[in-house]
């Protein structure tokens, strides 16, 4: 009998996470613990619509739930970015005819059928004769006939409808000159960090510099912050320089809702191809976002298309898939990330995303023994087929390493250090457990074999492989590997 025929039942889970942003139908102590036991293991905080009391509850109930639970859900807040758009609207929104004109004015007023503010006060400057105005996800298109240049643009409706209050407008042709971070996001940067969130997500992301800026004011407001980055892809700007967002982010979102407004939405699959490649090379987690599973907002299971859409997300290699209005508003948010789950369970079953047959990423630096060990790790895990590898790691930088690899064998990462378990949440088939004894190397790997057994992690027979520094006390470098068969 192979190690793999075992009669024992081993504990299973998905290898891609799941992300579910919280809104009014989600914010319940009950709902979220749902949401967590059908296998939700990101939960995203959208700062657009940000009520820092509610948000402060849901914190204090997600952090009780995975003491309750003995799980590590992460936290992501996404801070809203230089999103523009529209003021209030009279009657709670207004029709817009095809062929009539209407004027945005930066200054306010409530909006009417001829007449509207807009957020963005420089708009008038930075727009021109001929460029697009795309309103509501790009359900309304209008085109711009003049500027005055100071405070009023006219433009001529395309294509109509009703424009309801504070709706999102894009404009793909225009060179947007609002900063990265807006004061509303500075604000929401100082909440997040003061509630150590997990992760930081930042919308409208233009360059790598913009990271930069982020990553600058993290340090600045708490040089201490543990709080990692996501860059959300969803301008054409951020395409063109993707290589310096990709060097200077933690992680990247492939934020499509936007991304298909900003460029021609039959471009989104071929970016969200390159961009989890991308990714994937560079060994940090990708997140594929939007329209999911946008029935089950209402319905009770979702289209075959949806279906086909997150199988094809996990066959592309992402670490995350995500869900928006699905679990915000939606009717069912427990049951579409069952639903969701279910999906991913099935691919990684039947389908080889394993082994990414792609060249090993060393850097030339203090982590280059680290680097060579987390190959090595994965290539033998081919070899022996082994249910795991076992990293102890204190900065996480293993497994992130090793997970990038694709790995059939789990992914178990044993840290003392809290923000990097649940920050690994995100991460493609890791899973991590506390712990703190650390009394040497030889006396951690036993325990924890004796740890992972007791808990159904590992069975008889199986081949696991653990990575560590020896001397343990050298917290950083991995420079051992180890192949033992269960007893
Ligand atoms: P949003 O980002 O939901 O914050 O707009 C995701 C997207 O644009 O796809
Ligand atoms: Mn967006």
């Amino acid at each position: 009998m192979s190690a793999r025929e075992n009669t024992i039942e081993r504990v299973q889970y998905n290898r891609t996470k799941i992300v579910a942003t919280l809104g009014p139908a989600s914010s319940s102590p009950e709902m979220l613990e749902e949401m967590a036991k059908a296998g939700c293991d990101v939960f995203r905080i959208n700062f657009s619509h940000a009520d820092y009391a509610a948000i402060e509850n849901q914190i204090k109930h997600i952090r009780e739930i995975n003491r309750k639970l003995n799980i590590h859900t992460s936290i992501l807040g996404d801070l809203q970015g230089p999103k523009l758009r529209v003021g209030e609207m009279e009657n709670n929104g207004v029709e817009l005819v095809d062929g009539a004109e209407f004027i945005f004015t930066t200054n306010k007023m409530i909006g009417t059928a001829q007449m509207a503010f807009m957020t963005y006060q420089q708009f008038p400057k930075d727009v021109k004769a001929g460029e697009f105005v795309l309103i509501d996800d790009g359900k309304l298109v209008l085109q711009v006939t003049s500027t005055n240049g100071k405070d009023e643009v006219k433009t001529k409706v395309m294509h109509g409808g009703i424009l309801s209050s504070k709706k999102g407008v894009n404009l793909p042709n225009t060179k947007v000159s609002l900063p990265c971070l807006t004061e509303k996001d500075i604000k929401d940067l100082d909440f997040i960090l003061k509630h150590e969130f997990d992760w930081i997500g930042l919308s409208f992301v233009r360059s790598g510099a913009d990271i930069v800026e982020l990553k600058q004011l993290i340090k600045k407001i708490n040089p201490l912050s543990k709080s990692k980055v996501i860059a959300k892809i969803e301008k054409p700007e951020a395409i063109l320089d993707i290589e310096n967002i990709i060097r200077e982010t933690d992680a990247l979102m492939v934020a499509r809702g936007d991304l298909g407004v900003e460029v021609p939405m039959q471009r989104v699959p071929v970016l969200q191809k390159m961009l989890v490649k991308k990714c994937l090379e560079a060994s940090i987690p990708v997140i594929i976002a939007t329209q999911m599973m946008e029935s089950m907002i209402t319905n009770i299971s979702p289209t075959r298309a949806e279906v086909n859409d997150v199988a094809n997300s996990v066959m592309d290699g992402a670490d995350a898939v995500m869900l928006s209005g699905e679990t915000s508003v939606g009717k069912h948010p427990a049951k579409v990330i069952e639903a969701m789950s279910k999906i991913i369970t099935q691919v990684e079953e039947e389908h080889d995303i394993y082994y990414l047959d792609r060249k090993p990423f060393f850097s030339m630096t203090d982590r280059f023994l680290s680097d060579n060990i987390c190959y090595a790790a994965t290539q033998l895990s081919k070899q022996v087929d082994a249910t795991a590898i076992i990293t102890m790691t204190h900065s996480g930088y293993t497994a992130f390493r090793v997970a990038s690899y694709r790995p059939k064998a789990n992914v178990f990462v044993f840290t003392d250090n809290y923000s990097i378990l649940s920050q690994l949440s995100l991460v493609w088939g890791v899973r991590g457990f506390y712990y703190d004894k650390n009394i040497s190397t030889d006396h951690t790997i036993s325990d924890i074999k004796f740890i992972l057994k007791r808990d159904g992690y590992i069975v008889e027979n199986d081949y696991i492989i653990n990575i560590a520094s020896i001397p343990l006390s050298e917290k950083g470098t991995t420079n051992m590997i180890k192949l033992t068969a269960v007893e």
